[in-house]
């Protein structure tokens, strides 16, 4: 029997306003979100709607925040998957599940297919390193670029892939009608971290010392993801110390062991540096 194989997610309700910071990206983003929910005002003048977008940067950025948040924007269903997923889980069919996916997403249409780290399926050929074979990997990326091809520009899919390696993917998935655009998604400068700071302090109940601009100025470095973890930890922290509010203490001891956490993680990443 076919288990639910893609996460497919019907009513999105993430927006740009979740989004925050990444002025330019979602700038430059929106205009698929036109091109998804009117097609016609492009193709009626003989434009070629483009197929995909690559959104390029640093893990913890918001790629996957953002290419919901076009999903959430234009109203329609977001499929996605990862694709490591793919040459771990899928060895000897992942051609067969790039057909399946991309049979399910055209039925849906229009829709979003996100692609988290292409690079697992779409690196240039002699570089391996990944689990299952270079074969099954080469046979899942032609696959890929099969139905890419297949597809009609008016389908009303768009796909949507993100990486931190695009030095390392194939060159055919650059090529035009294919990956033709690209997305930078940048670590966020401290204007940007007070604007994530502002997102996720929201839900908190917090004391009056706690200020979003202090807090940018202190974790220089800090992708939205690790923000996002200070707030919730520092939330936790507090609750643990009774406290009826989440004050700027707790923020500090929170934003340590946030760093702590990085640090541990970068010694196991590189041991031989
Ligand atoms: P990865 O490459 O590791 O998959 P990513 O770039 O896709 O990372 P996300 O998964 O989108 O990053 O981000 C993780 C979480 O961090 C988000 O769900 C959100 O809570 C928070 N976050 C990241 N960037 C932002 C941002 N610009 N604004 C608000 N929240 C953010």
């Amino acid at each position: 029997s076919k288990a639910a194989l893609f996460d497919a997610e019907n009513k999105v309700k993430i927006t740009f306003n979740d989004v925050a910071g990444l002025d330019e990206a979602k700038e430059e983003i929106k205009e698929i979100v036109d091109f998804l929910k009117t097609p016609e005002k492009f193709t009626k003048l003989g434009g070629k709607i483009p197929k995909g977008a690559l959104l390029v940067g640093p893990p913890g950025t918001g790629k996957t925040l953002l290419a919901k948040a076009v999903a959430g924007e234009a109203g329609v269903p977001f499929f996605t998957l990862s694709g490591s997923d793919f040459v771990e889980m899928f060895v000897g069919v992942g051609a067969a599940r790039v057909r399946d996916l991309f049979k399910q997403a055209k039925e849906k249409a229009p829709c979003i297919v996100f692609i988290d780290e292409i690079d697992a399926i779409g690196r240039s050929r002699g570089r391996g390193q990944m689990p299952g074979s270079n074969d099954e990997r080469e046979n899942t990326l032609n696959s890929l670029l099969v139905e890419m091809d297949g597809f009609a520009t008016d389908s009303g899919v768009i796909i949507l892939a993100a990486t931190n390696r695009p030095d390392v993917l194939d060159s055919a998935l650059l090529r035009p009608g294919r990956f033709d655009r690209q997305i930078s998604i940048d670590k966020p400068d401290i204007v940007g971290r007070e604007a994530i700071f502002k997102v996720h302090l929201k839900p908190l109940k917090l004391n009056k010392d706690v200020d979003p601009k202090k807090l940018s100025a202190q974790t220089p470095g800090f992708a939205g993801a690790e923000i996002a973890n200070v707030c919730n930890e520092a939330a936790l922290i507090a609750a643990r110390r009774n406290k009826e509010t989440v004050d700027l203490q707790d923020f500090h001891d929170a934003i340590d062991r946030v760093i702590g956490g990085l640090e541990k993680k970068n010694k196991i990443i590189s041991p031989e540096e």
